[in-house]
């Protein structure tokens, strides 16, 4: 695997999953400093993050950054990891005004209560994106291109 497979996945799914209006840039480690104001992890990767976005509230643009490890990694579930994680963080671009409701409560709630809604939120959403992304990615790889 490669970069440039990495990006026919991003243009594959932003397809499948109807995100053609968004510009959305895969960000590779050398060009992280095109965005100074992205001073934060993004691109930063643990051991098992395989992937981030970053996008604002209000337009159709997201960087998506890609853990290069998965690219050169002999684990033998590699090409499906990389496929889950990009689905992952695209269905992220799906879920953004569902995520959006969190800023629309900011100021609304006791602290503690908001902190709670946006634990149970957080961990329920990323349930819920992560089940749907191995689903899709299941799905399309056992659906006969030709058919
Ligand atoms: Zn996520």
């Amino acid at each position: 695997m490669n970069r440039a497979y990495a990006e026919q996945l991003v243009s594959r799914w932003v397809g499948i999953l109807g995100l053609t209006t968004w510009h959305i840039h895969v960000v590779w480690p050398e060009n992280a400093h095109l965005w100074p104001e992205n001073d934060d992890d993004f691109g930063k990767f643990g051991k098992d993050d395989y992937a981030a976005v970053w996008r604002p509230k209000d337009y159709e643009t997201a960087r998506l950054y890609i853990n290069e490890e998965l690219l050169t990694s002999f684990r033998p579930d590699a090409h499906l990891t990389l496929e889950v994680a990009i689905v992952h963080e695209l269905l992220h671009l799906v879920t953004r005004d569902i995520e959006g409701i969190l800023d629309q409560l900011e100021g609304q709630l006791h602290r503690d209560v908001r902190d709670v809604i946006e634990t149970v939120f957080s961990h329920n959403l990323e349930a819920a994106v992560d089940r749907l992304a191995y689903s899709l990615v299941r799905f399309s790889n056992s659906i006969d291109p030709a058919l």
